[in-house]
């Protein structure tokens, strides 16, 4: 009985260990199966994401690649643009500049023509309006002056190689005024020192003008005038080389005054100009196109105007057959 009982509870205890352990197995397997699925899921999560990742970054390569693409076509399309406008243009400049060359030749013809002889002007009284020592900051003042009463002028220029300067040199040209010379270095110690100095600036002005505006002037004035006292040399010899070159020098009768040191009135430099004009038959009137003669411009449409105002006096540029004022010879 005793045995029985014993193999009873053995058995017993034995289905109860296998109960443990099912229990045991079948808690450890419903810990471990989640958990293990978790971590398959977690490493699928992560791998997904990372494609996710990589398939994001190309789609975006993607479309930076699409947008450089429009970018250079739009690019491609402006850049057609702008050569069809740069074509029209640059066409359009040449007929323009065609057009201004055609022009200023016509204006040096004009220019030529009128310098080759006055016009016929039936009048008591010649007025030459002449302006020495530019170009300057002012010449563009002058030529706008001039220009707004439709009168041309004469103008004995320096050798000034600025951009500026040769800009106005070309305008003076251009806009139909004379251009004469006076002097090279404007320096008397130098171009009156002798002969051979004289001719040497004389000739370096004459090609400097002639290079810069293609005209070659036939008219000079002497620094200081042909009457000044600086030269030691008789400015006979001078002369004499002029009338060689076939260049007429020309002087005044009628100054501004506005040579000096002293900057004069407006009112002064308008009485200085006008006030003999009725006396003579041409009067030729000195006044300067300096940077240093302010008032000179201020009093330009004054005495212009004072001028047009006088009867039976006209205001003309010097030209070929002018009947010159020279104080010598
Ligand atoms: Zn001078």
């Amino acid at each position: 009985m005793s045995d029985d009982n014993n193999q009873a509870s053995a058995a017993r205890r034995q289905r109860v260990q296998r109960l443990k352990k099912c229990i045991i197995l079948m808690f450890l397997l419903a810990v471990t199966v989640p958990f293990v699925l978790c971590i398959i899921l977690l490493v699928r999560v992560n791998g997904m994401n990372r494609t996710l990742d990589s398939l994001t970054s190309q789609i975006e390569k993607l479309s930076d690649m699409v947008q450089k693409q429009q970018e250079q076509m739009d690019d491609l399309a402006a850049e057609t643009v702008v050569t069809g406008h740069g074509l029209s243009a640059s066409g359009e400049a040449g007929r323009e500049a065609e057009k201004q060359t055609a022009e200023t030749i016509s204006d040096k013809a004009g220019e030529q023509g009128k310098a080759e002889e006055e016009p016929e002007v039936i009048a008591g009284h010649k007025v030459y309006l002449t302006f020495d020592d530019g170009p300057s900051a002012y010449t563009d003042d002058i030529l706008d002056i001039l220009d707004s009463y439709n009168i041309k002028a004469t103008f004995f220029v320096v050798g000034k190689e600025t951009d500026s300067a040769k800009e106005a040199l070309q305008d003076i040209v251009a806009r139909g005024h004379t251009l004469g010379m006076h002097s090279y270095s404007h320096k008397y110690s130098e171009i009156y020192r002798s002969p051979e100095d004289f001719s040497e600036d004389f000739a370096k002005l004459q090609d400097y003008l002639y290079e810069v505006t293609g005209v070659k002037s036939g008219i000079y004035r002497f620094p200081g005038g042909s009457s000044n006292t600086v030269s030691k040399l008789d400015m006979c010899v001078f002369a004499d080389y002029l009338e060689e070159q076939g260049v007429r020098f020309f002087d005044w009768n009628i100054s501004s005054g506005d040579g000096g040191k002293e900057l004069l009135s407006v009112e002064t430099l308008v009485e200085n100009c006008t006030a003999d004009i009725e006396k003579y038959e041409t009067s030729v009137i000195l006044l300067h196109d300096s940077t240093a003669k302010r008032t000179t411009v201020e009093a330009l449409p004054i005495i212009i105007e004072n001028i047009l105002a006088m009867e039976d006096t006209v205001i003309l540029p010097i030209a070929d057959d002018t009947e010159p004022v020279q104080h010598i010879h």
